[in-house]
């Protein structure tokens, strides 16, 4: 309620009401009306900037960075399964496929390194969410490295393993005389007695002792280096060369199957046990070459072999009897 104002009137001598006009009166609402419009929107702003009243824009903004968080953890989450995968492929790698090809375990500083000393992760900084973004990040580009090296590993294992089955299929690994042709182990390699001269003398083979014309087989993959009688002793001979250092050599033959040059599998008939050269009876001498070292060839028939014919063949040839050459 306005106050009624008086003032003095000093023609009347009296008290008199002051008048107010009306358009003073109306401007005067209206100011005040601006006055409380200013207070408001003021107040308004206040509030906003304070966060304790929120936009719709900025209602679906924190709506939208809160399903982007959802989203980061469940990549996380994911990220962590995958993590789970890849090392116990790391594991069985390191573990069993890198043993048993005998390339040494990659270690754990190779399979994560790179991810120590600078920030690499700078651009990343400054925001509310930059934790978050940061490390799964840094999870996603230590999985991207591990895939790397577990990659190349297999890549390097791949090899091995091609090579592992060459070498298993060339190396001299069976018997060169079908075990039931044979009619007894003759001699093995070592010390025996010389047939000729019953002079003591380093035997460098293994004797089988089989009828004239029994097959001989090559006893590994391989090309036949030689098959001739050129060299003293050991009559009509064939020798093949496997690769990886190992050489196979059948002598005293009564007949060849094979030419120099030509390419022969673990198996293939190549000759035929005769007494050709000096030998005292149709058998076949059996010699075994690494590096051209001749080498025990007992050590190489585990594959044709039950474990009781190859305790019996162990006994036999280690006998000291007399060789037949
Ligand atoms: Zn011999």
């Amino acid at each position: 309620m306005s106050k009624v104002k008086y003032y003095y009137d000093q023609e009347t001598l009296s008290y008199r009401k002051i008048e107010v006009k009306k358009g003073k009166k109306i401007r005067n609402f209206f100011v005040f009306l601006l006055a409380a419009f200013l207070f408001g929107m003021i107040g308004l702003f206040t509030l906003l900037n304070t966060g304790l009243v929120n936009t719709p824009k900025e209602l679906s903004t924190t709506r939208e960075l809160k399903q982007y968080e959802l989203q980061f953890e469940i990549l996380n989450k994911k990220m962590e399964q995958m993590e789970k995968v890849l090392t116990d492929i790391e594991e069985r790698d390191n573990n069993i496929y890198r043993l048993y090809f005998e390339a040494s375990p990659i270690p754990e500083e190779q399979r994560r390194a790179g991810f120590g000393g600078v920030n690499r992760y700078q651009a990343l900084e400054g925001f509310d969410n930059s934790q978050i973004i940061k490390n799964t990040t840094r999870r996603l580009e230590i999985l991207q490295k591990q895939m790397v090296v577990q990659s190349k590993s297999l890549d390097e294992i791949t090899k091995l393993a091609e090579n592992k089955e060459k070498l298993l299929a060339t190396i001299p690994a069976i018997q060169p005389v079908n075990n039931k042709d044979l009619k007894r182990m003759a001699s093995g390699f070592g010390w025996r007695t010389d047939p000729f001269t019953k002079a003591r003398k380093m035997h460098w083979g293994m004797d089988f002792s089989a009828s004239r014309g029994t097959p001989v087989y090559a006893t590994g993959d391989g090309v036949v280096k030689r098959s001739d009688n050129k060299a003293a002793g050991y009559g009509n001979h064939i020798r093949i060369e496997h690769g990886f250092g190992y050489e196979s050599l059948y002598a005293h033959l009564s007949k060849y199957n094979v030419r120099k040059g030509q390419k022969v599998k673990r198996g293939d008939l190549i000759g035929y046990v005769g007494s050709t050269g000096r030998s005292e009876a149709p058998h076949l001498h059996y010699e075994v070459f690494k590096d051209g070292q001749r080498i025990n060839p007992i050590n190489f028939y585990y594959g044709s072999l039950t474990p009781a014919e190859y305790e019996e063949l162990l006994h036999v040839a280690s006998q000291e009897n007399q060789s037949l050459d």
